[in-house]
């Protein structure tokens, strides 16, 4: 196992030792499984993978990699009416993309024959029966959490007759819901996930791998513990909701007798603010079309976080910070940010962008001259060397770095006041220039050429600096800003409810004309609006289009 990643350090990869980690140790020590130490990290191929999956996926492989073992990537692709091709391609793509290799690519479908064969096992073991009830006479029989559960009628049917009736759901005798295959435990059972389980349900569907070979499909609970135990698995690590599971994944590895069967270890699923980790929901958000598709730059997919900017070594220390135990909580949405403003802080190029152009000309200046300023690429970072910026007579400015009638404590530009253009040259603003109805079109100034930056200028000290571009040398672009997809809301049952004002679209931005170089996918700061990746899907040859991954503010150490 190792990474694609050329960010990800061995270091990085080794991830903080947890309670997880600890059981592991106990195995090696007492050699419960030798020294092998085989994880899988195992997704239904429902729908795209989101930052819950992510934690799972450093979490598995990640173990792997600490303790020199192996990780498979296996698709628990038991439900055929759920599951397309085009979600196994993109949760490859994803796991890949996050810095990790599998050791096998894996599908359930392929045990199938297997899981059949292990299903007779236990009928002839008496542990197993086909049960004719209805669904919902099953689920009266089932009981509830005060009163035990009733014997199926057909619980005591004798072995060769489920044996027979068992062959013939599986060659297509039956209609769905018609009969199912049970295990025989304990309808008595405290715990309702032993309550004599079903195994298999008859579905007659196309599978998207095996395609009309079953009708019959294993049910989740019995699969999962075959498929870790054919595979070699050790630790078969899963999210809290299973724990009540464990008991039935132990009885099905017991009774089709494996040595040294798999263990399970349950850790708590990540839950954060303003983000909804279920793929049924964010499949909705598709098919409703609220969202762009699976990698909008606002969903919590990995798909989206990529999108958006986010690197995978953002999200792996983001997994790592956040940690594993067995309590639940939220994680907030700024530890996340923080985790991608700490990635790109040295490492994305800080330039200037005006998101909201309000035209400003220098009457002193030489008309059609060209000023190439010298600039830092990142003031924390020498390294990243320097650019020079055209400067000309006609800029833009940001619309609200100038006030006509601003109030106390606006250091920035307005009637007679002097303010730095970054990079560049003092000036005071001398005349403002308004269209027939009232709105400010142009503001008009005069400039100090004693004051250029990086001359170490003394004479006089102005308070505000502000960011330009040269109207007649830049790259214009579109620039979309993000607001959460979903915000709090008390009156909501799940406590989010959509923002449909989540988008914001700016089709007038001047850039640099440095942008020129830019690249899909390429990431930097502008100054003072925060970090943005050229959008890999909308920008075209000609245009330019930027989506915000991040402001610059950060609220995480406040929090
Ligand atoms: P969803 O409810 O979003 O469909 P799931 O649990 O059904 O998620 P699977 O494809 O079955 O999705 O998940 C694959 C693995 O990822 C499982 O081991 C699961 O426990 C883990 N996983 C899913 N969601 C989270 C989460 N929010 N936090 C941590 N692990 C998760
Ligand atoms: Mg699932």
């Amino acid at each position: 196992m190792n990474s694609n990643d050329k960010n990800m350090s061995a270091e990085s990869a080794i991830i903080q030792s947890n309670f997880i980690h600890n059981i592991i140790d106990e195995d090696l020590k007492k050699g419960t499984y030798g020294q092998k130490v085989y994880t899988r990290f195992p997704p239904e191929p429902n729908g795209y993978l989101h930052i819950g999956h992510a934690k799972s996926i450093c979490l598995n492989f990640g173990t792997a990699i600490k303790y020199n073992g192996k990780c498979n990537l296996r698709f628990d692709d038991t439900n055929p009416v759920k599951e397309e091709v085009e979600y196994v391609e993109s949760i490859k793509e994803d796991v890949k993309w996050l810095g990790f290799e599998w050791d096998e690519l894996l599908f359930a479908s392929d045990y199938f024959e297997e899981m059949y064969q292990l299903a007779v096992k236990l009928i002839k073991k008496d542990k197993a029966y086909v049960c004719e009830l209805t669904p919902e006479q099953m689920r009266e029989y089932r009981g509830n959490f005060d009163t035990p559960g009733k014997d199926s009628p057909y619980r005591n049917r004798p072995i060769e007759e489920s044996l027979n009736l068992f062959e013939k759901m599986r060659t297509g005798e039956f209609a769905e819901g018609q009969m199912t295959l049970r295990a025989k435990i304990d309808m008595a059972s405290p715990n309702m996930n032993m309550r004599d389980p079903a195994l298999y349900r008859i579905v007659h569907a196309s599978h998207h791998r095996t395609g009309d070979a079953w009708c019959i499909y294993p049910m989740y609970d019995y699969a999962h513990p075959l498929e870790d135990a054919i595979e070699g698995i050790t630790h078969s690590i899963c999210t809290l909701e299973f724990e009540a599971h464990r008991p039935f994944y132990d009885w099905v590895l017991i009774e089709t007798e494996w040595n040294n069967p798999p263990k399970q270890i349950e850790f708590a699923r990540l839950e954060m603010t303003n983000m909804v980790m279920s793929k049924r929901y964010l499949k909705k958000l598709v098919d409703e079309k609220l969202v762009q598709g699976w990698d909008d730059p606002r969903m919590s997919t990995i798909s989206g976080l990529r999108r958006r900017g986010y690197t995978p070594s953002s999200i792996r220390t983001f997994a790592e910070k956040i940690g594993v135990s067995k309590a639940n909580s939220e994680v907030d949405i700024s530890l996340l940010e923080h985790c991608i403003r700490e990635d790109l802080k040295l490492t994305a190029h800080r330039k200037m962008a005006v998101l909201d152009p309000l035209k400003l000309v220098i009457t002193n200046y030489p008309e059609g001259e060209v000023e190439y300023l010298d600039a830092e690429n990142n003031s924390e970072n020498p390294e990243l060397g320097n650019r020079k910026i055209p400067f000309t007579k006609e800029l833009y400015i940001e619309r609200d770095d100038f006030m006509e009638n601003p109030p106390s404590k606006y250091y920035r530009l307005f009637p007679g006041n002097e303010v730095r253009l970054r990079n560049a040259y003092f000036v005071k603003c001398e005349e403002v220039i308004k269209d027939d109805a009232g709105n400010i079109v142009e503001v008009r100034c005069t400039y100090d050429p004693e004051t250029k930056s990086g001359t170490g200028f003394t004479g006089r000290k102005v308070k505000g600096t502000i960011h330009w571009v040269s109207a007649t040398h830049n790259v214009k672009a579109s620039v979309r800003l993000y607001d959460y997809l979903f915000v709090k809301s008390e009156n909501d049952e799940e406590g989010y409810v959509y923002n449909a004002n989540s988008l914001k679209v700016l089709d007038e931005c001047y850039l640099e004309k440095s942008f020129e170089d830019a690249k899909k996918d390429d990431k930097y700061q502008f100054n003072r609006h925060g970090y943005f990746v050229v959008d890999t899907k909308d920008t075209t040859e000609n245009h330019l289009v930027f989506n915000r991954i991040v402001s610059l503010k950060d609220s995480f150490n406040k929090k």
